[in-house]
């Protein structure tokens, strides 16, 4: 995992001038419940603290719609659904997705919105996946719509 970590560390800074900060995150595997707790309460200090959270979990789990990993910027952890393997383009671009999020995070860097903060990570994730004729359509059931919604500033 740590290799891995910083293979796409190296990648994001290459493609997305994010600092090469090689601080690697925590990575834990948890149930789908935990990843439920977690993100709850993530939630609920996120509000706390005034600053919104993650634009792609505010809205309630869909049946059927799993909610793929959490970065906790306090704790600097990475929550990937346990049964990851890294195996799948998909399964990696999910990492890369909350590995900006951690660089984001480590760097202080700053946002207009919690929606301006998603979009190196959706544009990153959605690269990465391009690099295996994939995308986030076909993989996520995310579209180019639902990636503007979830990475521009509504207000
Ligand atoms: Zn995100």
């Amino acid at each position: 995992m740590q290799a891995l970590l910083t293979v796409i560390v190296t990648w994001l800074s290459i493609n997305f001038g994010l600092p090469a900060i090689y601080e690697h995150p925590q990575v834990e595997f948890v149930s789908a419940a935990k990843m439920a707790d977690v993100r709850y309460s993530r939630l609920a200090s996120n509000r706390r603290e005034g600053v919104a959270a993650e634009a792609g979990y505010l809205a309630p789990t869909e049946p059927g719609h799993d909610v793929h990993a959490i970065y906790d910027d306090l704790s600097r952890t990475i929550y990937l659904p346990e049964g990851w393997t890294g195996e799948t383009p998909a399964e990696v671009s999910v990492l890369v997705h909350e590995l900006v999020h951690h660089l984001q995070n480590v760097a202080l860097l700053k946002y207009d919105c919690s929606e301006a903060r998603e979009k190196p990570a959706y544009q990153a994730q959605a690269r990465w996946l391009e690099l295996f004729d994939k995308n986030l359509a076909e993989e996520f059931e995310i579209d180019e719509m639902t990636v503007l919604v979830l990475t521009n500033c509504m207000h």
